[in-house]
């Protein structure tokens, strides 16, 4: 993870946790114990064990300073004295779920192209604070969020939660989009002499040197990766779906200037071309991927380029698009996509080319992130392949698969408590009723 002391500083921060430490200080000499020795445990009816592809009845999580210590039978295990038992005992138990491309600092997508001009940064952001919660309660303890029309917008929230703050997922940010002028990461639609304040703009480029400069400045000012526009968008007017915008050379300029610092790029590309100049240039995702032929599939499985494809999304534009009068030139875009990024997706799934979850948040209302895993398993995946595209594959793609995206020692007690069994019926993860991360409790489980 690019800083694991954050979500750690982040606990220490918290008021409750901070008290619950002092008074177990105070009491050390009566119970002959000592902070480092303080444990939570969770009893687990049910729990997914996504490494071995098994479910695991009857389990006992024994955490500590944030992270697992050991995952038992709770019948081999004694509870350790004086530990904290959240008892889940009734709920099928799995990491928490990590969605790989939302927008949480911004205001929700509406029928106004010009919204983002009618708020301040600072207004934008706040709304961004509201998403953070709803996405966390919603049982998503991570995600990568692809862009924001404020620059540094999305840092400053990921540094609130981290910080213990505000309550959130652990983020991975972009600090603004790398787009040519007028295309999908530019705001559009405004009179063409009308001033646009300069962080709406920050990512904007005109040559692969441009490119280079503007990659170092979002990763010294806390992008943990670097978001390229590789084709126009569905919900950018003036912007074609199979158009690519940046040249290949720029996103060659992106991926050879990200990598002098260790940071990955992803494209968001909609048109087959796009995606394989995107891929060819390296790429290490691909978003949405609406338009890929067979030999830009054949091209990412070969590469390992991944795919994070929102197929939920278009269903929630279509509905919510003709009652609210979106733009029509968005609603025909989508038309264009939504089924053939759905049949696409399944072919990709069948090629073999690596899926995470992700959404597209924020143009659907944050905190509903999980009504994709329906759509994933309706297009060729079991219920256990979709639940890793946002668990254990989500972290590979990020990197941070030593810290989150299962239930094993070592890592962050993220953990999500859901009813039923997810293998048997996707849609309960609809009904996240517990939520963990790093140790805290969000969300507890009513009493059954
Ligand atoms: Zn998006």
């Amino acid at each position: 993870m690019a800083s694991d002391s954050r979500p750690v500083a982040g606990w220490w921060r918290t008021g409750l946790c901070r008290a619950v430490l002092t008074a177990l200080l105070l009491l050390l000499p009566l119970i002959g114990s000592s902070a480092g020795e303080v444990v939570s445990v969770v009893r687990a009816g049910s729990l997914l064990d996504i490494v071995n592809e098994r479910l695991l009845s009857d389990q006992m999580i024994t955490i500590q300073g944030g992270r697992i210590l050991a995952v038992q039978p709770w019948s081999a295990a004694a509870v350790p004295e004086n530990a904290t038992v959240h008892d889940w005992s009734a709920w099928t138990v799995l990491p928490g779920l990590m969605d790989m491309h939302t927008h949480l600092a911004d205001s929700a997508q509406s029928a106004n192209v010009l919204a983002p001009l009618e708020m301040t940064a600072a207004q934008s952001v706040l709304q961004g604070v509201a998403h953070a919660e709803r996405t966390l309660l919603a049982g998503f303890t991570t995600v990568r969020d692809v862009g924001v029309w404020r620059a540094f917008n999305d840092v400053a929230l990921r540094d609130a939660i981290d910080g213990g703050i505000v309550p959130g997922p652990r983020m991975a940010v972009v600090g603004a989009y790398i787009t040519v002028p007028g295309g999908a990461g530019d705001i559009t639609g405004q009179a063409f002499d009308v001033a646009v304040p300069a962080d709406l703009r920050f990512g904007v480029v005109r040559s692969p040197d441009e490119v280079r400069e503007r990659v170092r400045t979002l990763i010294q000012n806390g992008a943990t990766f670097i978001k390229t526009l590789a084709t126009g968008a569905v919900l950018t007017t003036g912007t074609q779906i199979g158009a690519q915008e940046l040249s290949e050379e720029e996103l060659r300029a992106a991926v050879a200037e990200a990598a002098q610092y260790g940071v990955y790029v992803t494209a968001h590309a909609h048109g087959a071309e796009g995606i394989k100049a995107a891929v060819r240039a390296g790429v290490r995702s691909i978003e949405h991927g609406s338009l890929l032929d067979a030999e830009s599939i054949e091209l990412m499985r070969e590469r390992g380029t991944w795919l994070v494809a929102d197929i939920y999304n278009a269903e929630y534009i279509d509905r919510a698009g003709r009652l609210e009068g979106w733009p029509a030139e968005m609603l025909a875009k989508n038309d264009a996509t939504a089924d053939v990024q759905r049949e696409n997706f399944r072919k990709a799934h069948a090629a073999g080319v690596r899926l995470a979850y992700g959404t597209d948040s924020g143009v659907y209302p944050h905190g509903d992130n999980a009504l994709q895993f329906a759509w994933m398993v309706r297009y060729g995946m079991t219920p256990m392949q979709a639940i890793r595209a946002a668990t254990l594959s989500a972290a590979e793609m990020l990197g941070w698969e030593e810290q989150v995206g299962s239930i094993g020692p070592g890592k962050w007690a993220d953990l999500v408590a859901v009813p039923g069994n997810p293998l048997e019926d996707i849609t309960v993860l609809e009904t996240v009723v517990a939520v963990m991360k790093g140790g805290s409790v969000y969300l507890e489980p009513a009493r059954n």
